[in-house]
């Protein structure tokens, strides 16, 4: 089975672990090959190193290396670096990184500044982590860089101002706590999709959206010119998993982002925007809303509380999209 997911960091990283889960412990599905489209409009230059937080999320948690507790970052991880370059007041200091995680961010931007593209920086670093061994190839979205950018309020500057800011200093730095009236994905004009990424989508047999933000995680995954039509036209059923489960995020903020585009915080919005390409949603149980356009709807459990959650529900998104490829046969 080649199965292709487009993701972000935590939600899609826990879904894809279980989906590892699953597929391994199934003898006919053992040999399955897994790409995962990564979300690369969380990256950010900081201390003069280039972090990407999702891939790095998705690379440790299926190489078994993620601090379980906060979901990112590497596990029993110290912050000795971090608190050196706070007593020279380097900034910034919003934005935890732990000493052994700052060795991944150090070897990626040796590499970047080699000539590397982020798609052959993401295969080395994924060699650490046995990556292929399990199945799976890592890719960027694309080898440009885009950045995810949050137009804001700009109190200072008075009535009615508004200042862009990166992502990062939105989510991580305020907390998302100011609204967010727009998202830009700066770069995005120039940006292709990663060697392999629309191949990926082309010839898969299943494709499945894990429940990542589906605004600021997998909107800009689609919003890289040809990743949309990739997924309109491929031949591989769409399964997608609801991020929203009794009128709210899981995990994070992503109802702030779904009211900065206008939608209301349900699973129908949600759909909505994957509606030109969308085959099977899953929707937690009691929350069967309508959804148009001959998508299969399924209500399953939807909360990952352990390994063991995340695997039947990434099985119950794998099952989904199995089915509806034996009827289109
Ligand atoms: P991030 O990049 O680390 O923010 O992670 P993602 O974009 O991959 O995932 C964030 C989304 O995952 C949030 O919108 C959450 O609602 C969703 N999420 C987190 N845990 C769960 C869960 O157990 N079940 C479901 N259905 N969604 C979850
Ligand atoms: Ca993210």
């Amino acid at each position: 089975m080649r199965i292709t997911a487009l993701a972000g960091g935590i939600g899609g990283a826990r879904f894809l672990r279980g989906l590892l889960d699953h597929v391994h412990a199934d003898p006919a599905l053992r040999e399955s090959q897994i790409t995962i489209i990564g979300n690369t409009g969380d990256d950010i230059t900081l201390f003069g190193l280039r972090v990407c937080p999702d891939l790095d999320t998705l690379m440790y948690t299926i190489g078994d290396g993620i601090e379980e507790s906060q979901g990112w970052g590497r596990r029993n991880d110290t912050r000795t670096v971090q608190g050196e370059l706070a007593a020279y007041g380097g900034q910034p200091q919003w934005f935890g990184l732990g000493d052994l995680d700052f060795a991944t961010h150090i070897v990626r931007s040796q590499w970047l500044g080699q000539g590397l593209t982020l798609s052959e920086v993401t295969g080395r670093l994924a060699q650490r982590w046995g990556l292929a061994q399990r199945g799976v190839t890592l890719l960027p979205m694309s080898d440009e860089p885009v950045e995810t950018h949050v137009v804001v309020d700009d109190q200072e500057a008075g009535e009615g101002a508004t200042q862009a800011i990166h992502f990062q200093q939105w989510w991580v730095g305020m907390g998302a706590g100011v609204p967010a009236r727009a998202f830009h994905a700066i770069g995005i004009d120039r940006a292709r999709p990663a060697p392999g990424v629309l191949e990926a989508i082309r010839t898969a047999d299943v494709v499945l959206l894990p429940p990542s933000n589906p605004v600021v995680s997998i909107g800009i995954v689609l919003s890289v010119p040809g990743v949309r039509d990739a997924l309109r036209g491929t031949s591989a059923p769409v399964v997608a998993v609801s991020p929203i489960v009794g009128g709210a995020p899981v995990r994070g903020h992503a109802d702030a982002c779904l009211a900065a585009l206008g939608l209301p915080t349900t699973p129908e919005a949600v759909a909505g925007l994957y509606a030109d390409f969308l085959d099977g949603w899953l929707v937690a149980p009691g929350e069967e809303h309508r959804v148009g356009g001959g998508v299969r709807l399924r209500a399953v459990p939807l909360l990952m509380r352990e390994r063991e959650s995340a695997a039947r529900l990434a099985g119950d998104a794998l099952s989904l999209g199995v089915e509806l490829r034996a009827e289109r046969a």
